[in-house]
């Protein structure tokens, strides 16, 4: 098997950091990640991820880099069943480097758990943006095209059967719609033929919990979906 795309792609960069004399720069993202199928494709899955990783950690690209502790790219498994999609980094994600780790965060364990999901094993948790909005507002449509391109590479190298969209931005953006989430919830939707279920934010329904009767219909869809297999 030949160098693959990436690992030049990876090799160059390093390389250059390298000669920059140890500094990491902000590397603009890979070009299409091309996965292949077999052999050597869990350990490229693994780099090509970890590329993403590294240049996110390293990333200038919006203002959001300034006051962030440390970058939040996202973790879980390298062939998920669920690609999981929240907004962005809150404070606990922020000083840990690890997604949805905070209350909300334990809050959608148990979502996952609820439908024989698990984050580490079935899922791969990621946000729209990789660093920490200032005061948890919501990241600014600059800082979301800035950020973009590494959860589309992201999405195109894990390959996920399907995606949950936690609130509205994350719907917004992914599925380009512009109704609010009351109306997003509910509809078949998809990110590039990928089926999508969208549904309210952990952080919301902590704070009204009038919503969870609709977050449990929404699991329940997307328990149903049949490429997941989950036995209900
Ligand atoms: N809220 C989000 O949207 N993402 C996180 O990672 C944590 C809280
Ligand atoms: Fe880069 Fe995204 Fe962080 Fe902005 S939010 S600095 S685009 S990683």
């Amino acid at each position: 098997m030949g160098i693959k795309e990436s690992e030049v792609y990876q090799m160059l960069n390093l390389a250059e950091d390298y000669l920059l004399d140890g500094f990491h720069h902000d590397h603009p993202p890979l070009p299409a990640a091309s996965v292949q199928e077999g052999g050597g494709g869990a350990s490229s899955r693994q780099q090509i991820l970890e590329n993403i990783a590294r240049q996110v950690a390293g990333c200038t690209r919006c203002a959001l880099h300034r006051e962030r502790r440390k970058t939040v790219p996202g973790a879980g498994a390298i062939d998920p069943l669920v690609m999981v999609i929240g907004e962005g980094p809150g404070g606990e994600e922020d000083r840990c480097g690890k997604p949805f780790v905070g209350r909300a965060g334990q809050y959608l364990d148990r979502w996952l758990t609820a439908i024989g999901l698990e984050r580490n094993s079935s899922c791969f948790i990621g946000n729209i943006v990789k660093c920490r909005p200032p005061g948890n507002r919501d990241p600014l449509p600059q800082e979301i095209t800035a950020c973009l391109p590494y959860l589309k590479q992201q999405i195109e190298v894990l390959e996920p059967k399907a995606i949950l969209t936690l609130g509205r931005i994350a719907t917004q953006i992914l599925c380009g719609r512009s109704e609010g989430i009351g109306k997003l919830r509910g509809q078949e939707l998809d990110y590039l033929g990928i089926p999508v279920v969208a549904t309210y934010h952990p952080s919301a329904v902590l704070r009204n919990t009038d919503l969870r009767a609709a977050v449990w219909e929404d699991l329940k869809r997307l328990r149903a979906l049949p490429p997941l297999e989950l036995n209900p």
